[in-house]
Formats: structure tokens, C-alpha cells, sequence
């Protein structure tokens, strides 16, 4: 059978200006690429990616006008409306001129679903808009379901009801559905309706993760939405690894040499991704937890990551040299490149979506200190679902820290889930080989992305 090609066709793409959504759309980009389509990346001033690491892209920066002191904001859902407002007009501006260009066709625009705003730009256009959402399947879900949770009663979540049952969502419990920190909470549920309508309103879903991984959520999607829902993940491993980078932070690589001389499965990866930030507090407790665990641990402590700190200095005076060689602190780590390092025994992650698959795929136990947003039901489904890591159920304390890591590294259940995650990661690869369910879903999207170019050609 001939294979379809995207040959001659031009895609728009536009991330999220986070770290966690940049990597995804990139990768997106990079699969639609090879599948012969042309791609250009429409991207804001804020966190705007290296056109240098994808050459072989157009690279169209529009200009928001976000201030300083918008973009350093640490309440990152009123950062995200400003986004979405602020982008409304630039947008307009540099569509109309691709719009207007006979040079090629446009198929269509790919957006992060998070920029709701952009649905009723390309409506004004009559240009089809597709969504990638970079988290995962089941929390989507969870948050489908916030209006008819607030009419149940579950939010503001109440202290008191942490370990209640969400009867409407099994297994969840009160305390793993998704919470923000945030000046309006108001906005939340205003942001979260948006998100969600807007998403129904595009052409398709796209989704960073694989059928045999969230089966029920996708079929759960499949009857909420009238949409086609495309599960093609897992995006990074559609290349071989490291064959892109779009980190904006530059990565220490001294630490895979340093892993290089630790024994197998034996080293705690510690990172909290992109944006979560942790007290002074906090932040010791950690560092007595993994020192009194024993394990070798790689650490990475992002500038910013302690609030009210620039980098280490609440850390006791010559404590990583008291531990001789033991722990490796960098600023920020070629993530998956360690993860694939023989030497990592577990990854105690914020389960951002990035980082939970990207454990799963390389076969690592997770230890789950979950923040905020998504990241509670990750952890949850990490834990008890999947069964592919352990939570760190209470406010983070070296005792437990220590127990938790000795569980995870050491004994039967650290066995058990090690070969749980074994088990995912067969399923993640095989899911991407010819007759694979991400192989057939990415069929299916290239297919009818090249059936929705007949709807917008008529605006040429
Ligand atoms: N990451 C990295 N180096 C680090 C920490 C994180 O490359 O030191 C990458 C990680 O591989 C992942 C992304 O940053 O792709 C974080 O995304 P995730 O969804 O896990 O969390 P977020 O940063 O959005 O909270």
C-alpha cells in the first residue's frame, strides 16, 4: 500500500512557552516532519525556543508584550491568561500574512491546548485547528469532570475530606485531584472550562501517550468528545535518543560521567521539572533524606527552585563534601539521557507528564512527590494503578524520605515494581513498531490532517 505523505503540505505549530510543552510540540513537530510535512513553529517572544536546534523548521516569533514582571510571575495560571490574551492580536496579525501567501498550502494549526485563545483566532480564519495536550489522558479527564465535581461539592477541596473517595472518578481520592496555588481560584475553574470547551471545539486531540498505557481515560474521551482523539506517543521515542534537544536551560553534562562511576540501578535521580518550587525547609529535609538513605543521588537543584534562595546556600556548610563523592548536585540534567543511564535505580519526580513517561520508558521506579496541577493524579495513577512507583504520602520529612527510598531501592515491593515498569516500557515500544497502537494512531492524524486541507483551501 502507498504510504500518505505530507509532502507539500505546511503545518503551524504554536507551544506553550513552558519547558514541558515546548519539548512536546518540538517533538510533535519533528514526527509530522518526518511524515514529509513542512512546519513552521509560530512562537512568543517569552521562552522562545532555539530555531538553531531544528533547522529544518521555520521559526515565526510573534511579539506579545509581556513585561518582566508579568513573565516572572510565580502564579503561572495568571501567567498562562495573560498569555492567551496577549497573543490574540500578534497571532491575528501573522496569520493573515501566512494566510495571504500562495507560495503553499496550510493545512492547519497545531496549538497546546492550554492556548484556548487560539481556537476563535483560527475560527476568524477559517483555518482548522488541531490540540496537542502534553499531560496525560486521565488527568484530562479529571479535569473534564471539575464543573460536575464543584457541583458535588468537592471543591474548594477541604482539608478535613483529603481521604475521601472521589465516588465519580475511582480510584481518586480528595486529595489527588488537581490544585493550583493561585491569587483568584475563581480563575481555575474559568480557565479549566475554557480549556476543556476548546478543545472540544478543535478538529482533534492529540496526546503524548499510548493506548495500552490509559485505555479506560481515552475511551472515556472517546465518548465525551465528537473529535477524532490521536494517542501517538511516546513522542521522544520516535527517535533515537538525544536526536533533538529543546531545553532552554543548558543541560550539565558532567553528571553522566559522574554516573559513570556508580554502580547499577543504584542512584536516586531527584528532579521537580521546570517550574515547581519548594521552601527552605523543605529543601533540608530532602538533602538529610537522601544523605541518610545512603544511596548514591543526582540531584538537580534549579536556580529558583528554593523560594527565597538563589541557589544552594541553605545547604548546611560542607555537607556534600561530608558525604565523599555519594550525592551530584547540577543545575539542570540532560533528563532523559539520565534516565536511560544504567546506573539510575529510581527517579524521585513531581510527576510532571514529561517525566512520568519519560521514566516509563526507560524502565525506572518513580518515587512520587506530586505539586501541583496534573501532577497528583500522575502520581496517584503511579503509584496505585500502574503500580510502577511508591508516593511520599505526607509534608516531605528525612524519615520517610530515607524509608521510602530504602522501599523503592531495596526488597519485594521495589522488586515488583521494578518489573511493573519493565512491563510498561515493552508495552510503550511496541506501541510505536509498525501494527503498534501509536503507529496506527499517527497513520490515522497524518491521514486527516491531509483531509482537513480541503476545508481551509478554500480560504486561499
Ligand atoms: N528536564 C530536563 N532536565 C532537568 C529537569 C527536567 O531536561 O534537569 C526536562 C524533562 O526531561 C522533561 C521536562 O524538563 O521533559 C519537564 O517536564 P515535566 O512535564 O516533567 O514537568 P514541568 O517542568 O512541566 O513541571
Amino acid at each position: 500500500m502507498e504510504k500518505v505523505t505530507g509532502k507539500g503540505h505546511r503545518l503551524l505549530l504554536m507551544p506553550l512557552p513552558f519547558q514541558g510543552h515546548i519539548t512536546p510540540l518540538l517533538h510533535l513537530g519533528d514526527i509530522l516532519y518526518s511524515k514529509g510535512f513542512s512546519i513552521t513553529i509560530i512562537h512568543t517572544s517569552f521562552n522562545s525556543p532555539d530555531p538553531s536546534t531544528h533547522p529544518h523548521f521555520t521559526f515565526l516569533p510573534i511579539h506579545e508584550s509581556l513585561s518582566e514582571s508579568e513573565a516572572s510571575s510565580i502564579d503561572s495560571l495568571h501567567l498562562v491568561d495573560l498569555i492567551n490574551v496577549r497573543i490574540i492580536q500578534p497571532l491575528k496579525e501573522c496569520l493573515d500574512k501566512l494566510m495571504r501567501s500562495k507560495e503553499e498550502t496550510v493545512s492547519c494549526f497545531i496549538a497546546d491546548a492550554v492556548l484556548h485563545s487560539t481556537q476563535s483566532v483560527c475560527d476568524g480564519f477559517k483555518l482548522r485547528r488541531l490540540v496537542l495536550r502534553t499531560g496525560g489522558a486521565t488527568s484530562f479527564v479529571v479535569f473534564a469532570s471539575i464543573p460536575l465535581l464543584r457541583e458535588n461539592g468537592y471543591f474548594p477541596i477541604q482539608e478535613s475530606r483529603l481521604e475521601e473517595p472521589v465516588v465519580e472518578l475511582p480510584p481518586l481520592k480528595v486529595k489527588d485531584l488537581p490544585k493550583i496555588e493561585t491569587r483568584d481560584p475563581e480563575a481555575f475553574y474559568e480557565f479549566v472550562v475554557q480549556f476543556v470547551e476548546e478543545c472540544k471545539a478543535s478538529s482533534g486531540v492529540i496526546w503524548n501517550s499510548f493506548e495500552e498505557l490509559e485505555s479506560s481515560a481515552l475511551a472515556k474521551l472517546r465518548q465525551l468528545f465528537s473529535i477524532p482523539i490521536y494517542p501517538i506517543g511516546p513522542f521522544h521515542k520516535h527517535f533515537p535518543e538525544g536526536s533533538t534537544s529543546s531545553s532552554l536551560l543548558t543541560p550539565d553534562t558532567s553528571c553522566i560521567s559522574w554516573l559513570d562511576t556508580q554502580e547499577h540501578n543504584s542512584v536516586v535521580y531527584v528532579s521537580f521539572g521546570s517550574i515547581a518550587s519548594i521552601t527552605k525547609a523543605e529543601f533540608l529535609e530532602i538533602a538529610w533524606g537522601l544523605a541518610n538513605s545512603m544511596q548514591p543521588f543526582l540531584w538537580v537543584v534549579r536556580p529558583g527552585l528554593i523560594r527565597g534562595s538563589e541557589w544552594l546556600e541553605p545547604l548546611p556548610s560542607r555537607f556534600m563534601e561530608n558525604l565523599g563523592g555519594r550525592g551530584y548536585i547540577v543545575k539542570w540534567a540532560p533528563q532523559e539521557q539520565v534516565l536511560a543511564h544504567v546506573a539510575v535505580g529510581a527517579f524521585w519526580t513531581h510527576n510532571g507528564w514529561n517525566s512520568t513517561l519519560e521514566s516509563i520508558c526507560e524502565g525506572v521506579p518513580m518515587i512520587c512527590s506530586p505539586c501541583f496541577a496534573d501532577q497528583k493524579v500522575n502520581a496517584k495513577y503511579v503509584s496505585d494503578v500502574w503500580r510502577v512507583g511508591v508516593k511520599l504520602e505526607n509534608k516531605l520529612d528525612r524519615e520517610e524520605i530515607e524509608k521510602t527510598i530504602r522501599k523503592v531501592m531495596v526488597g519485594d515491593e521495589g522488586k515488583e515494581i521494578k518489573d511493573n515498569v519493565l512491563d510498561l516500557k515493552e508495552k510503550a515500544k511496541i506501541s510505536l513498531k509498525e501494527g503498534g497502537s501509536s503507529y496506527s494512531s499517527l497513520d490515522g492524524l497524518v491521514t486527516d490532517i491531509l483531509s482537513l486541507k480541503s476545508s481551509t483551501s478554500e480560504v486561499h
